[in-house]
């Protein structure tokens, strides 16, 4: 496709996608006076399946840029979690407290309807309520009819994204699947105040349970898995009967995880991706707000910029670098020849649980844990 010819520079950077992807973009090129338009095909505030945990690489990414200034992000915080326990199917491998970084959880429904706002606050305009159908060299057509003109194109359209699918001909579509079940507190016998996460369930994935101050997600997600949906969804069942919890009782949801290709060029010429558009998801943990938002900005700085893109691939530790690194290292937790070892290491060697702490709550990527633990 011939992007570039056609693009007039007077139109605006069209953003397709008003998830944290989207709103962090259209918030960063409207602070710097960039004109830009961010259709969804939802009216906001709308839900989204996701547990809602930000590690404190993502709470920095938000505050230090002010798009959530760390009291507003207080106030968005239902539950802030610094223990944690991890299991091999029944067996508790060992608990685990940091004396310094938390996980917060979020509601992600007024989560992104607030980046939102502060999109719109900022100067972007905001289209809710209609999806964008159909993209050509220059504009793109929604479902009501209305053609919108560009300069640059960014999808933040998600896992299924309609924009990436303009760059390579593929949806983006994989195998990775997250489903989860929220349960009010009040419901269950035990007491639950900290993060497990179970291993065993199925391969290249785990269930978790994350309790806030009123009810618990307890839900399971594996990317790149030969488990399918059906697979996983009896595991989290059966997880759940154990427990004595009645799963028909409970609505469960559930989402695809984007687990194919990185798009690490975040797209070509005057298109770009962001988020799970771009496949940016760590395929271990399945966190993917944080690279959501941090991919949002490096796109509305490399458009600020003029569309250098060399600035992506420069970039230590961030986004891009930190999904690449969970797609080499996940073997080593998920293969059935290292796995065993690996849940030996978290029984028995604090480090090892310290570095896996420090990994999904951001503050060390895969290589500098496993540069710290295996030198
Ligand atoms: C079960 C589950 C649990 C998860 N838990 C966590 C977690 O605890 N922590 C974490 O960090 N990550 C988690 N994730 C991953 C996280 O939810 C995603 O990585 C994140 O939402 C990506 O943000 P995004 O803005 O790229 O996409 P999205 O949040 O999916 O936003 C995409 C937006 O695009 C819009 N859209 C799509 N197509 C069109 C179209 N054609 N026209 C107009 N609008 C369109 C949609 O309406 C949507 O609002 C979880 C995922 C799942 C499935």
């Amino acid at each position: 496709m011939q992007m570039i010819n056609s693009v007039k520079s007077k139109d605006p950077t069209l953003i397709v996608g008003g998830g944290p992807a989207g709103a962090s973009c259209a918030w960063k090129l409207a602070s710097a006076g960039i004109p830009c338009i961010l259709i969804d095909k939802a009216v906001f505030p709308r839900d989204k399946v996701c547990g809602g945990a930000l590690s404190a690489r993502t709470a920095e990414i938000l505050t230090r840029s002010g798009i959530l200034p760390a009291e507003e992000l207080e106030a968005q915080t239902l539950a802030e979690h610094s223990t944690m326990s991890l299991w091999n199917r029944d067996e508790l491998l060992r608990t685990f407290t940091s004396p310094d970084t938390h996980i917060l959880i979020i509601s992600r429904r007024n989560f992104d309807n607030t980046l939102l706002d502060k999109a719109a606050m900022a100067g972007a305009s905001i289209i809710t309520g209609d999806a964008v159908v159909s993209v050509d060299s220059s504009s793109v057509t929604t479902s009501t009819g209305k053609r919108y003109f560009f300069s640059n194109l960014v999808g933040a359209d998600g896992y299924g994204s309609l924009v990436r699918k303009c760059i390579s001909g593929k949806r983006g579509k994989g195998t990775g699947m997250g489903l989860e079940y929220f349960i009010p507190l009040t419901d269950l016998n035990d007491k639950l105040e900290d993060i497990q996460i179970h291993f065993g369930y199925f391969p290249c994935g785990y269930i978790w349970v994350i309790p806030d101050r009123e009810k618990v997600n307890i839900g399971a997600g594996a990317v790149g898995s030969p488990a399918s949906p059906s697979d996983i969804t009896g595991a989290l069942n059966g997880f759940l009967s154990a427990r004595g919890i009645s799963c028909d009782k409970y609505q469960l949801h559930g989402a695809p995880i984007p687990s194919r290709e990185l798009e690490r060029n975040l797209g070509q010429r005057n298109i770009y991706l962001t988020g799970d558009a771009a496949g940016l998801v760590d395929h271990i943990s399945g966190e993917g707000i944080g690279h959501a938002v941090q991919s949002g900005f490096m796109v509305a700085d490399c458009i600020h910029s003029g569309g250098d893109r060399r600035t992506f691939l420069n970039r230590k530790n961030c986004c891009i670098s930190i999904v690449r690194q969970s797609i080499f290292y996940r073997h080593l937790l998920f293969s059935p020849f290292t796995r065993r070892i690996a849940m030996m290491g978290l029984r028995d060697n604090e480090e090892y649980v310290q570095g896996y702490w420090n990994v999904i709550s951001g503050t060390e990527s895969y290589n500098e844990m496993f540069r710290r633990l295996l030198i």
